[in-house]
């Protein structure tokens, strides 16, 4: 069932007197709990696409739907969508609890306390709560930001190159932590990243992105097995 639609999506940015042209008509479906990486050389367009999904960035052209109806003139906070970015950016005031129910704010005590539990125990970092999140590691803090995003049950998550500012063999750890924890909750993801084993560990299907445009897609096996065109193939270095 498809949940998230991009018809021919464009993002435009103001360039001189001309413009430039960061995402140039995209058209993706994604299923609902599906998880689709988008991967591409930098300046391709991978995170203005995430932004004009987000709503973030106004569409200079095209439509985003949910379910097939445009969310194109709903507020970000409205379109029940999430965001994570590789800086986090948790609130240093805050414990690491106090983060993860940031998004929960109105629902009962309890509740929010059970979803904060049930959270750091799908994240690895069970009795974590109380903990003041200065005293965390690289990899503590990013498992933080992803409960936190995840904790008010977004329908979708876009997540911008999350592990990107973790060292290699971190990065590679909780790769896999991500899929797994992005599979249990059942999130529907679009997950932008440069990093071409993240993309296959983490996706049901990768998109390739070149000069704002979505040149393939398909599960990992098909995309590096038959890689759409030379430039597609010189980029994944097969
Ligand atoms: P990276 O992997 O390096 O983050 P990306 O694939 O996410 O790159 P974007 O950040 O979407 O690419 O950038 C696409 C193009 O749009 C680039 O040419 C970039 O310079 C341009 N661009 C992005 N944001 C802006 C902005 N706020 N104003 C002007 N141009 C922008």
């Amino acid at each position: 069932m498809v949940s998230l639609s991009l018809r021919d999506v464009v993002v435009t940015y103001p360039a001189g007197r001309g413009e430039t042209v960061a995402v140039d008509g995209v058209s993706l479906d994604v299923a609902r709990g599906e998880v689709v990486a988008l991967l591409g050389p930098s300046g391709c367009g991978k995170s203005s696409l995430l932004r004009a999904v987000a709503g973030l960035e106004p569409l200079a052209g095209g439509d985003v739907l949910w379910d097939g109806q445009s969310v194109t003139g709903v507020p970000v906070h409205r379109r029940g969508f999430g965001l994570m970015f590789q800086d986090g950016q948790l609130f240093p005031h805050r414990d690491v609890a106090g983060n993860v129910a940031y998004g929960l704010a109105g629902a009962p005590r309890e509740e929010q306390r059970a979803r904060v539990a049930h959270l750091l125990e799908l994240v690895g970092l069970e009795g974590f709560g109380r903990r003041s999140v200065s005293t965390l590691s690289g990899g503590e803090r990013q498992r933080v930001t992803l409960a936190r995003s995840l904790a008010p049950r977004p329908r979708l998550l876009m997540l911008d190159e999350p592990l990107s500012a973790l060292d290699r063999s971190l990065r590679e750890r909780l790769t896999e932590d991500v899929a797994r924890i992005l599979r249990a909750s059942s999130t529907t993801s679009l997950y932008v990243t440069h990093d071409h084993a993240e993309a296959c560990a983490v996706a049901d299907r990768v998109g390739i992105m070149m000069a704002g445009r979505l040149v393939q897609i398909g599960t990992p096996e098909q995309v590096w097995g038959a890689p759409a065109s030379d430039p597609v193939a010189e980029f994944l270095g097969v």
